[in-house]
C-alpha cells in the first residue's frame, strides 16, 4: 500500500513553526516509504481565512522545499461534495436535524452540571419526526451510543475512547456550512490519505472522525498525533516568545535546512546525532520515534545549527539564500568582489545571514565613519608611521594579492621595530572601518586596491585632525 499522507492548515494566519515541524513530519514520512505528501488548504471559515495566509503557508512551505506531489486543494472547493456526504448520512439515518434552541442546549448542560456530569448533547432530537416550525436546524451526526473507539497511533500507542464520551456532533451548521470534522473525513477518504499526522490538540478529534468513516464505510486512517512545542516558560509556544513564523525565521538570517533539522531534532531523536541532511532524516526518520511528551523550543539551539549549516554549506549556495539581505542592507553583489570568495572568509564568524550581509558591507561600499571605539583605541598618533609606509608601500606593491599584502604588513613592522598588531590593526581599522575582521591581508585583497588606498589616506586624515 502507497503511503499518503496530507498537511492540511487553515490558512488564518502565518506558517507557524509547530505547523511546520508537523507538516515536515508528514512530508518525511511520505518520502521514507516512497508515498505520497498531499497538501489541503482548510479554508471553509471564510471569515478567518485569507488569501495572504494561504499565499504565506505556500511561501514557507517552498522556501522550507518541503514539495507537495497533490494539491494545494482548498475546501472551499468541495463544498458540493460535502453537501453529497450529509445527504447521504441523512438518508441512511446516520444524521438527523437539531432543532435545539441556544437556550435549550444551555439549560441541557446546566442540569448536567448540576448533577455533576460531563455537559454534552444528549441526542433528544435523534427520534425527532416533524421540523419545528420557523427554526434552521443544524446536522448532528448519530454516534454510536455504546463500545469504544480504539485510535492506533504510531506515537501514542493504542488510545481508546468510549463513545458514551462523545456526543452527537454537529457536521453543519444552520446555514448548511459543513463543520471541520465533516470536512477532513469527506477529504481524507476522497484523497485516499492513509496516515494522518498532526498535531496532539487533534487526538479528541480523531474517535469522532473514526466514527463518521466508519459510518461511510470507508476504512481509518492510521494516525500520529504530534505532541506540542513549548516555549522556554513550558506554556504553548506563541508569539510572546519571539518568532513563530516561518518566514521570520527567513528573515532572521536562517537557511531552511537549519530550521529542518532543528525542528526535526525537537521531540525526535537518533541516538545523540545532531545535524541530519535531508537525506539523513529520510532515513532515520520514525514516527514511532517521536516523544509522547512536549517539547520546549531552544533559540540557542536553533542558533547553534544554523551556525553549522553556514560553516558548512558553500559559498554558493549561502549566496543564493544571502541575495534577500544584502537587499536589505543595499549591496550589489555584482558590483564588486566576488561574493563566493567574501563569504569563503566569513562563513566560519557568523551565526545568520543577517549577521554575515551586515558584517560585508563594506566589501561593497564605503563607509562614513570608523567605529569610534576602535578608532579611538587604534588610531593614536603612533599609527601614523605605520599607516603612511602601507600607503606609499601598497600603492606601489605589484601583484595585488594576499600574499603580497601581507608581506608588506610584515616588512613595515620590521622597518619599524614594531608589533605586527601595531601595524596590522590600525589597517583594519583604516579598511573596514572596525576592530573585526578576517584575516587582514585577504580581506584587503577583496576590498581592492584603489579601496584600500583610498581608506588608509582617509585614515591618516583623522589621525592628523
Ligand atoms: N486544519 C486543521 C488545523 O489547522 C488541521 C486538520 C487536521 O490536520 O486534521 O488545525
Amino acid at each position: 500500500m502507497t503511503i499518503k499522507t496530507r498537511f492540511a492548515p487553515s490558512p488564518t494566519g502565518y506558517l507557524h513553526v509547530g505547523g511546520a515541524r508537523t507538516a515536515l513530519f508528514s512530508w518525511l514520512h511520505a518520502r521514507k516509504h516512497g508515498g505520497k505528501f498531499v497538501l489541503r488548504i482548510e479554508d471553509t471559515d471564510r471569515e478567518r481565512s485569507t488569501q495572504e495566509s494561504v499565499n504565506a503557508i505556500l511561501e514557507g512551505m517552498t522556501w522550507l522545499g518541503l514539495d507537495y506531489d497533490e494539491g494545494p486543494f482548498y475546501q472551499t472547493e468541495h463544498f458540493e461534495r460535502y453537501d453529497e456526504i450529509i445527504e447521504q448520512l441523512l438518508k441512511e439515518e446516520k444524521a438527523y436535524h437539531c432543532y435545539c434552541s441556544k437556550d435549550e442546549l444551555e439549560a441541557m448542560r446546566e442540569a448536567q452540571m448540576a448533577n455533576k456530569e460531563k455537559p454534552r448533547y444528549d441526542g433528544r432530537c435523534r427520534h425527532r419526526t416533524e421540523p419545528k416550525e420557523g427554526i434552521a436546524p443544524v446536522i448532528r451526526f448519530k454516534n454510536p451510543l455504546e463500545g469504544s473507539v480504539v485510535v492506533k497511533d504510531l506515537i501514542r500507542g493504542e488510545v481508546t475512547f468510549n463513545n458514551k464520551e462523545l456526543d452527537d456532533l454537529i457536521i453543519a451548521r444552520s446555514d448548511g456550512t459543513p463543520t471541520y470534522n465533516l470536512t477532513v473525513v469527506v477529504d481524507d477518504m476522497d484523497m485516499g490519505v492513509n496516515c494522518v499526522i498532526r498535531g496532539d490538540d487533534h487526538l479528541n478529534n480523531s474517535p469522532r472522525q473514526i466514527n463518521i468513516l466508519n459510518a461511510l464505510n470507508a476504512e481509518a486512517p492510521q494516525y500520529a498525533h504530534v505532541p506540542m512545542i513549548l516555549g522556554d516558560d513550558g506554556k504553548r509556544l506563541s508569539k510572546r516568545h519571539g518568532a513563530v513564523s516561518v518566514m521570520q525565521y527567513k528573515e532572521e538570517g536562517f537557511l531552511p535546512e537549519a530550521l529542518l533539522n532543528y525542528l526535526v531534532r525537537l521531540g525526535w531523536s537518533y541516538g545523540d546525532k545532531e545535524i541530519f541532511s535531508i537525506d539523513e532524516m529520510i532515513e532515520f526518520f520514525k514516527t514511532e520515534d517521536v516523544n509522547k511528551a512536549a517539547s520546549s523550543f531552544n533559540t540557542e539551539k536553533l542558533l547553534w545549527i544554523n551556525q553549522e549549516y553556514i560553516k558548512s554549506s558553500s559559498p554558493e549556495h549561502i549566496a543564493r539564500h544571502l541575495s534577500s539581505h544584502l537587499a536589505d542592507v543595499a549591496v550589489d553583489p555584482t558590483i564588486g568582489p566576488d561574493i563566493h570568495r567574501v563569504i569563503s572568509i566569513h562563513q566560519e564568524r557568523v551565526k545568520t545571514l543577517v549577521e554575515l550581509a551586515q558584517s560585508i558591507v563594506y566589501f561593497y561600499k564605503d563607509f562614513d565613519e570608523f567605529d569610534v571605539k576602535a578608532a579611538k583605541k587604534n588610531f593614536k598618533d603612533a599609527a601614523l608611521i605605520p599607516l603612511e609606509r602601507l600607503l606609499a608601500e601598497y600603492s606601489q606593491l605589484e601583484i595585488w594579492k594576499a600574499e603580497d599584502i601581507h608581506k608588506v604588513v610584515t616588512s613595515v613592522s620590521e622597518q619599524l621595530d614594531l608589533k605586527m598588531g601595531k601595524v596590522a590593526q590600525p589597517l583594519r581599522v583604516a579598511i573596514t572601518g572596525g576592530a573585526v575582521s578576517p584575516s587582514i591581508d585577504i580581506t584587503a585583497e577583496l576590498i581592492g586596491r584603489d579601496r584600500v588606498l583610498e581608506r588608509i589616506s582617509k585614515a591618516i586624515m583623522y589621525i592628523k585632525e
